[in-house]
């Protein structure tokens, strides 16, 4: 029965229940984390021919002969960037590939626009007031970048389409000081939403009233699926050149949740205006990109099925610690009314929308028990959770048995703070 329907005993009775089952948990002293979407161990495992791939090979040139041991191909492999292209969808020649992080490309971008401008566009640096779009919840790291330039980070909500495109076309149509909006179009980052067609098309035929406007596409899911009905996401840079707004768009992506996070190969997608300015951008700050990276991976890899492939053996461990958290949420708390959560086909993370106000409580309550979650506001800009009632859960790291555990803690403290709240 619904929390909010029991009487006030009642509900003294199921808190006092809880309050014993919780002190249970602290008791076993457990250290548990889902924190943070990292792959686990036997994941990793799964690419360790990356690290094989050159040993086996005494020359170390790819197909057009270029030495990858030395300088040269600022902009990375054709092989890798023809890997790239096919994964999210856009023509070879429109994509750079850099080092191992596309946040780091995302930065980058951001920092090219603050300091020298995009379009023709006064420099961001120089505006006394600078804003930048972000759906909500969303990926801390993203708000991090825009926030640590200075701009004024304007919440947009998520729905099951994807961001309100509405609020989008209204805002940025006279605001031109609105110069972009963050975007994980495919398993969206907690949400696990896919953007819808219509979406997706609004998106590139958006017309600011700011004219160096930037789309910051990060398709960093897209080619993680988890179920055999995975979504599918609009080619968006078609759409765009349709259009006549690529300059409007720029999609990353990595193998960071391929290979190895942190040790991957990382790459962007953009026109050609877009890809002149980030030219001389990147050049002035390196040489070239770690070209010997990009070539143990194109042999790993070989092509765009060896990564499906790869990514059906990350289906295989992934798959079974959703699933079981979906079904330890549904047992629990399903018909409590105290808790709504996203069933994704892909990605990373499940989000959970706890009663309003409690979101920190369950987090504190699972630190204070020995399970460590992501920070209650961490989906939010400035950290703060206008509601106080979102929490995303990263599956992937923890075995399923430590997973199982962490899970029960958490249905555990969701319904504490929950007949915590409804008591007071
Ligand atoms: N983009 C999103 C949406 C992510 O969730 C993450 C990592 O969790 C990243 C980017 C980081 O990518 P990279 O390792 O290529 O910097």
């Amino acid at each position: 029965m619904a929390y909010a329907n029991l009487s006030k005993a009642e509900l003294q009775k199921v808190f006092d229940e809880l309050s014993a089952e919780y002190k249970g948990y602290q008791a076993k002293n457990l250290s548990l984390n889902m924190a943070r979407g990292k792959p686990s161990a036997k994941q990793l495992e799964l690419a360790l021919g990356v690290l094989e791939a050159l040993k086996a090979r005494s020359e170390f040139a790819n197909s057009n002969g270029d030495d990858c041991r030395n300088y040269g191909l600022w902009d990375g492999l054709p092989e890798m960037k023809r890997i790239f292209a096919d994964m999210v969808g856009v023509p070879a020649s429109q994509v750079i590939l850099g080092n191992n992080s596309s946040l780091m490309m995302m930065f980058e971008v951001i920092s090219r626009g603050f300091s020298h401008g995009y379009n023709g566009c006064t420099p961001w640096c120089k505006l006394d007031k600078k804003k930048f779009l972000c759906p909500v919840p969303g990926y801390d790291r993203h708000f991090a970048v825009t926030e640590y330039y200075g701009f004024e980070l304007i919440n947009i909500p998520m729905y099951a389409t994807g961001p309100d495109m509405d609020l989008i076309e209204k805002l940025v149509k006279d605001d031109d000081s609105i110069k972009g909006i963050w975007c994980v179009p495919k398993y969206s980052n907690p949400t696990g939403v896919t953007y819808s067609d219509e979406t997706v098309r609004r998106f590139a035929a958006l017309k600011p009233a700011a004219k160096d406007f930037k789309i910051m596409w990060d398709n960093a899911y897209c080619v993680h699926d988890l179920t055999d009905t995975p979504d599918t996401l609009l080619n968006i840079y078609d759409l765009c050149v349709e259009n006549g707004t690529e300059d409007q768009i720029f999609i990353f992506a990595s193998t960071s949740k391929i290979s190895f996070p942190g040790a991957g190969v990382a790459g962007l997608a953009t026109s050609d205006n877009n890809i002149r300015d980030f030219k001389e951008h990147t050049l002035t700050s390196t040489i070239g990109p770690d070209k010997l990276n990009q070539l143990r991976h194109v042999l790993f890899l070989h092509d765009i099925n060896g990564v499906r492939a790869l990514m059906k053996g990350h289906r295989a461990i992934l798959e079974p610690k959703f699933r079981l958290c979906e079904l330890m949420l549904e047992e629990n708390v399903g018909d409590l009314g105290v808790a709504e959560w996203n069933k994704p086909n892909g990605g990373y993370f499940i989000s959970v929308d706890v009663l309003d106000g409690c979101a920190k409580r369950v987090v504190q309550l699972c630190k204070e028990a020995g399970v460590i979650l992501t920070d209650a506001g961490a989906t939010f800009p400035y950290g703060k959770d206008p509601h106080d009632s979102n929490i995303r859960l990263a599956p992937s790291f923890p075995p399923l048995e430590e997973l199982e555990q962490a899970m029960e803690v958490f249905c555990c403290s969701i319904k504490l703070a929950a007949a915590e709240k409804l008591l007071n």
